[in-house]
């Protein structure tokens, strides 16, 4: 199917949704809809740089699981709307985050530096002042920059605002009457619709600048679906799909919008999750608690302000520290210091096909502080680390545990053959000691912390975390 069919599907799905039965009206809005977003080559991601018009949109989809989005081949129809964008632009088919928790797994995300270099790994560490991040190079550069978040781990007194002008929860309106009934147990208010609607105010007072907008949404987190459009089915897992099915129309919606006040040819869009979750790989459901494959294996994709005749697809593994070096590299603004992650540029222009990564990216990390929610107990890190199709993850609670995966001959990953390779062992077990001896960051040694009051750790507390 062509791309052009694929956005006609698309938007007439859109217009079905926003505007119901005017539905030659849509068809009179699909014709401007190739205008305003028209087909692209390789050339023109190239010239990015060069370009003084484009938006930067980021959307960052809390919880999300790689394998349950179709384009990366779940066989559920979750995800019509990342799908397309992903078809249209640039798949990372193997995209890790560097922890499963959302706190730690952002810091990470933002600085491209690994955990045992942020130093956020606990519940009470906070982003150093001194870190530089991508909305600090954003508006120096002239953007203008707003968030739009619903996770408390990410609130501006954990340093995550350091650059934003704007950087607030979504105003609340009422759920739907059906998503009440189907989600008694919600405990944060609201939905990810409220941050499209102030997104969309965000936009419109800025429609003639230069704009970087973050959105940290959070339904899928919450497992928030809607009974009237219950797909899969009701248990657990099901949930989290229509889940996805749902925020996927959400997020539809917003590209609707962007499509019609002609913002989508100028703004270039990436999507990626903090972490997934895990559905009784290791005996529970959720995520915050190890750093196997189901709870960092997530997605991330980039659409440009024009649509690739057919999308890149780059397998080789790329991760959340990768992010925003490619992303300020594709726009020709300056880059992180000192950075783990690295820009991913060379491999999109290349189409997939240039593997000339540098040796330092030979093994992907993800960390966790098993002990990140207690008071004053010692750390305890989980630290997985992936080369090639192996992942070795150590575990230092108890007595220790040390684990090595097959992924091409075991995907879910749950057959140790650590005894069966020795050296291979021994080396990654080498390459963890090396990570978590790392150099310190750019901005020095030092992890402040923040006093948190008891309204602060019940909001953290109504996310579902066991915090003291
Ligand atoms: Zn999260």
């Amino acid at each position: 199917m062509t791309s052009r069919k694929l956005i006609a599907i698309a938007l007439v799905t859109g217009f079905v949704l926003t505007i119901g039965t005017y539905w030659y009206q849509s068809s009179s809005g699909l014709e401007a809809a190739d205008a305003n977003w028209p087909l692209g080559t390789m050339d023109d991601i190239a010239a990015l740089r060069e370009r003084d018009d484009v938006n930067v949109l980021f959307i960052l989809i809390d919880t999300l699981r790689a394998d349950r989005l179709g384009a990366w081949g779940y066989e559920r129809d979750t995800s019509p709307m990342l799908d397309h964008l992903a078809g249209n632009g640039v798949r990372f088919a193997r995209h890790l985050s560097q922890s499963s928790w959302t706190k730690c797994s952002m810091a990470s995300l933002w600085t491209g530096l690994y955990p045992a270099r942020t130093g956020v790994l606990r519940f009470d560490h906070v982003l150093a002042e001194g870190a530089t991040l991508p909305a600090e190079i954003f508006r120096e550069a002239g953007f203008r920059t707003g968030a739009l978040y619903r996770n408390g781990w990410v609130s501006s007194n954990f340093g995550f605002s350091q650059g934003f002008e704007v950087y607030q929860r979504p105003t609340p309106r009422p759920m739907k009457a059906s998503e009440r009934r189907d989600n008694p147990s919600a405990t944060i208010t609201g939905s990810d619709s409220d941050a499209v609607d102030d997104a969309k105010t965000f936009l419109n007072i800025h429609r003639n600048d230069r704009w970087f907008l973050y959105l940290h949404l959070m339904d899928i987190h919450q497992y928030v679906y809607d009974g009237d459009s219950a797909l899969f089915g009701t248990r657990y897992s099901d949930i989290y799909d229509n889940s996805i099915h749902r925020l996927d129309r959400i997020i539809e919606q917003l590209m609707v919008y962007l499509l019609e006040e002609d913002l989508l040819r100028k703004t270039l869009i990436v999507v990626s999750s903090d972490h997934g979750e895990g559905f009784q790989e290791r005996g529970f459901e959720g995520h915050a608690r190890n750093v196997y494959r189901e709870v960092t294996e997530v997605p991330f994709l980039i659409a440009f302000p024009f649509q690739l005749e057919s999308g890149v697809v780059i397998n080789e593994r790329t991760e959340n520290v990768d992010v925003w070096p490619t992303v300020l590299d594709l726009v020709g603004l300056p880059a992180m210091p000192d950075t783990d992650g690295e820009s991913l540029r060379p491999q999109i222009l290349s189409g997939g096909t240039d593997r000339a990564l540098e040796s330092d990216s030979e093994f992907a990390f993800a960390e966790l502080d098993q002990t990140w929610g207690r008071g004053d107990t010692a750390p305890a890190p989980m630290v997985a680390v992936a080369a090639d199709e192996f992942r070795f993850v150590s575990t230092s609670t108890g007595k220790g545990r040390e684990e090595l995966f097959d992924h091409s001959a075991d995907p879910l990953e749950t057959e140790n053959i650590l005894d069966e390779h020795v050296e291979l062992g021994a080396e990654l077990r080498s390459a963890v000691a090396t990570y978590l001896d790392s150099s310190p960051p750019p901005w020095g040694e030092e992890t402040p912390t923040l006093e948190l009051d008891e309204m602060e750790l019940n909001q953290l507390r109504a996310l579902g975390y066991a915090i003291p």
